[in-house]
């Protein structure tokens, strides 16, 4: 395939008015040094464009923008909770109305069908502004009681206040969605914000940039750094940094956490996951075969909360990996920008090759294997693969392979099929397919995940809490929870003094 197709000059004419340098300050500059990143398009494995890469120097200079713009005093720390709340507004309005454009560009640099980021990916990330938009004018503090001494002398309050200047780290899998879900809630809550997205995905964050100084958004309130691991890892160190929020792998996320041990700076965590899905023996198997299909093909499997570990009751285990096989076989692979692609590339060569791995290292131990077919073309294609008979301790059962690989296991007890779900490090999410409501709802409280699914995959919302327990990170997004991650509490107490009544003071 060549990237000089109709369509393709088309569809490349997205990048026309797109700056592809700093946002820092509201400005647009090039990198202090000049250097330059390159972003393929993984449907073709062609350059797509360079973007600047932010080097220690640009990340000191954003993380000062982002520090003088939230300072009190100035103009984003003086205006109003309505005229914050226009302001998320207005820049979720913006992206439903650049939809095209921003779906165009996240087909092109992360590969992933231009009509599931048309559906799914830009309207999610309008939504999280929109909802965002409605804190701004709720974060109320608490008129709070004494506990030991005297309630009429001491009057005692709670103020929530912004955390300060946060650095936002994220991955490639959801690149505008991901940067809407960081950038919402902590302007929501008062923050100014320096974001980092991955290297492979830099375009939607400056796509996203652009619409928030059409917005208004004062200078320096959101600065976005393209760049590498190593500008992230400048900037979580960065000691102007006050709270950093990082979605990507658990080994990265560890090391933040390290950093971060320096001078105790605020960390949230969205890490990696190895979700298990419960299919019972009395479950619709229409709709679960359908239901974990989508659990772990949905965005090539590059998806944090892929159901990648399914656990069908052994009476029906035999029916449902047949009917999940068929609808592996009949996904259709090819470029985004086809409106018949069903599922796009992988984000890289290497990373098809990590994936691929698993699947060469379980046949090799004897397990079953259907699909994991690479096509002949020249993009990351990979076709989707389950496994059977694998040994329980085999890599590609215990580790995330992030990608479309579902490894499948048939239980006998309602038990078993718990302790099989919680056995893993992760803790992101899980799902049940059952009819019995009550059964999923008993299961779903023994399950250690931050969201459960019942008869569901992929449910999403700005208003319901989204995180990991264990290994798979620290605190939650969305939701009243995902403001209050940008906020911290301070507490005003006034002695009022104890007062013996005397003389009214009108009668002095
Ligand atoms: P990654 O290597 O951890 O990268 C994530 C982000 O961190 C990228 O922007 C990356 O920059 C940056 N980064 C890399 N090294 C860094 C360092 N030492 N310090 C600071 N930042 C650093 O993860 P990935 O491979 O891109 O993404 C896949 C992983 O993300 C999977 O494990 C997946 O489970 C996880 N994920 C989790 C969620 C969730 O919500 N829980 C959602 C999506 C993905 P470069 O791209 O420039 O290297
Ligand atoms: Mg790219």
């Amino acid at each position: 395939m060549s990237a000089t197709t109709h369509t393709d000059r088309l569809s490349l004419s997205c990048l026309d008015d797109l700056p592809r340098g700093l946002f820092i300050a509201g400005k647009w500059s090039a990198a202090d040094d000049h250097r330059q990143l390159v972003s393929l398009r993984p449907s073709t494995a062609e350059t797509l464009t360079t973007v600047a890469h932010a080097g220690v120097t640009d990340v000191a200079r954003s993380v000062a923008a982002a520090g003088a713009a939230g300072r009190p005093g100035s103009r984003w720390h003086r205006m109003s909770p309505a005229a914050r709340s226009r302001m998320l507004h207005r820049i979720g309005d913006l992206i439903l109305e650049n939809a095209d454009r921003l779906a165009l560009l996240d087909c092109l640099d992360n590969g992933k069908p231009l009509r599931v980021a048309r559906a799914g990916d830009v309207p999610a990330a309008a939504a999280v502004f929109h909802y965002m938009a409605g804190w701004p004018g709720r974060l109320n503090g608490e008129n709070a009681s004494i506990y030991t001494g005297s309630p009429e002398r001491h009057l005692a309050l709670t103020v929530p206040e912004p955390v300060g200047v946060v650095a936002a780290i994220i991955p490639w899998n959801f690149p505008l969605y991901m940067a809407a879900a960081k950038v919402a809630p902590a302007l929501a809550a008062g923050c100014t914000v320096v974001l980092k997205p991955a290297e492979q995905t830099p375009l939607s964050a400056l796509a996203l940039a652009q619409l928030a100084q059409e917005a208004g958004l004062p200078p320096g309130v959101l600065n976005v750094l393209t760049g590498d691991a190593a500008t992230g890892a400048a900037l979580a160190a960065h000691p102007g940094v006050d709270k950093v929020t990082f979605t990507g792998s658990t080994e990265v996320g560890r090391s933040i956490v390290r950093g971060a041990a320096v001078d105790f700076r605020r960390v949230t965590l969205e890490l990696g996951g190895k979700s298990p899905n419960i299919v019972f023996g009395d479950a619709d198997l229409r709709q679960a075969i359908d239901g974990a299909a989508h659990a772990i093909f949905y965005n090539q499997g590059e998806t944090c909360v892929a159901g990648s570990r399914l656990y069908v009751q052994r009476q029906v285990f035999d029916e449902v990996v047949a009917g999940i096989r068929e609808r592996a076989a009949a996904i259709r692979i090819g470029d985004g920008l086809d409106r018949d692609t069903e599922m796009g590339p992988l984000i890289s060569a290497e990373h098809r090759t990590r994936v691929l791995s698993y699947l060469d290292s379980a046949r090799a131990d004897g397990a079953r294997v259907t699909g994991g077919q690479v096509p002949d073309s020249p993009g990351f294609f990979c076709t989707p693969a389950v496994v059977t008979d694998a040994d329980p301790q085999a890599p590609v059962v215990r580790e995330e392979v992030f990608g479309p690989v579902l490894v499948a296991q048939p239980f006998d007890t309602v038990q078993e099929a718990v302790a099989l779900a919680n056995d893993s490090p992760y803790g992101l999410a899980a799902g049940v397919f059952t009819r019995d409501l009550g059964l999923a709802h008993q299961v779903g409280r023994r399950l250690r995940a931050g969201t459960v699914w019942i008869n569901s995959w992929h449910v999403l919302d700005p208003a319901l809490p989204f995180g990991g327990m264990r290994g798979s990170g620290w605190g939650r997004e969305m939701g009243k929870a995902g403001v209050d991650a940008f906020l911290e509490t301070k507490t005003l107490i006034n002695d009022l003094g104890n007062r013996s009544w005397g003389p009214t003071p009108a009668s002095k």
